[in-house]
């Protein structure tokens, strides 16, 4: 098969690769249906992550079942799948209370690599959620997002306890940032502020559900987000890049008692202790737990009462996926979609 291997800082490249064979029993094969591009794959590709030998790319995929492992009970070749980037078991004790993503048997979901046309998915039964039916062609793009960027702009949205009613604040406007929006609006939130200097991607938000759009960062940003809410910040905020700005950004947005869900992957960040400790501010997030959401977040879909899939601007063949590193690095897209 081909597929997307990672050699160096900006050095991608679209090769042969030796087919995803069964390994463990409870092992599945999928062929991808679709493939994407995300944020966090830039973090390697741009060299901030260093990479010491190549590796496989990808860790957001849907796809066809091809073969199970003999341990497989409840996955069937044929089902169209959604999986996420961790391999959890579903059963221990941490998956049971929703936090797969730190199962006591986490793997990575995708362990050959996701931007390719098969893969190996580790826990099959535990790990992958069968959609009702064959999905029309036009729901796999949102499917595709269940996978990732939506489900963990899901949990951002939960883990900064958006509420009917509350105001949310989003700092970042990539494909996380903005599906947060669309999590906080679909949780009731009243007002959501997105944090976005681009317009294209400010267009996005409003159509996910932003009713406020603040262009300044950092210290500006903060005053603007109090100058609208009475002076004492949101409810919640959710915090989508995972930098030292980013986050202060956040902390600082949010009203004593309430809540920063952040799901941007820290690069670097130190919170001053005697400021947080003053700040009377909630902080929970890390590798969203997206397994948890993945019934309902394929339910919405299915019933077409999201469309997540939007967040995909760019929509290339598997083969150009080189192309689709460049689009993102340079932000000419918001994500990119790879189709096989
Ligand atoms: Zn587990």
């Amino acid at each position: 098969m081909k597929g997307t291997m990672l050699y160096g800082p900006r050095d991608v490249r679209f090769e042969e690769r030796p087919d995803p064979k069964i390994i463990e029993p409870t092992d599945a094969i999928i062929k991808l249906s679709a493939a994407c591009v995300c944020g966090s794959d830039l973090w390697p590709y741009r060299g901030v992550d260093p990479v010491k030998q190549p590796v496989p790319m990808g860790h957001e995929y849907v796809g066809i079942v091809e073969e199970v492992g003999s341990a497989v009970r409840n996955i069937k070749p044929g089902q169209f799948v959604v999986g996420s980037f961790f391999a959890s078991d579903n059963t221990c004790e941490i998956c049971q209370a929703g936090y797969q993503s730190s199962c006591i048997h986490r793997q990575p979901g995708a362990p050959t690599g996701a931007q390719a046309q098969y893969a190996r998915i580790p826990l099959a039964d535990g790990t992958l959620v069968a959609t009702p039916d064959i999905p029309a062609d036009d729901l796999i793009p949102s499917l595709l997002t269940a996978s990732d960027v939506l489900g963990t702009g899901w949990f951002a949205a939960d883990a900064a306890n958006v509420k009917p009613g509350s105001t949310v604040a989003v700092v970042g406007d990539g494909a996380v940032g903005l599906l947060g929006m669309l999590s906080a609006k679909q949780m009731g939130a009243e007002r959501i502020i997105a944090m976005s200097r681009h317009e294209t991607r400010q267009q996005l938000a409003r159509e996910f559900g932003a009713t406020d759009i603040v262009i300044e960062r950092g210290d500006e940003g903060v005053a603007q987000i109090k100058d609208m809410t009475n002076g004492i910040g949101a409810h919640s905020v959710i915090e989508a890049v995972g930098t030292q700005e980013a986050m202060m950004q956040a902390i600082r947005s949010t009203r004593p008692g309430g809540y920063v869900g952040f799901v941007g992957v820290l690069h670097g960040v130190e919170i001053p202790g005697e400021e947080f400790f003053f700040s009377h501010v909630h902080l929970h997030g890390g590798p969203a737990p997206v397994r948890r959401y993945l019934p309902e977040l394929i339910n919405l879909i299915w019933s077409r009462k999201i469309n997540p899939g939007k967040v995909f601007d760019l929509t290339l063949p598997l083969e150009q996926v080189v192309e689709g590193y460049r689009a993102m690095d340079e932000r000419r897209a918001i994500k990119a979609l790879l189709r096989p």
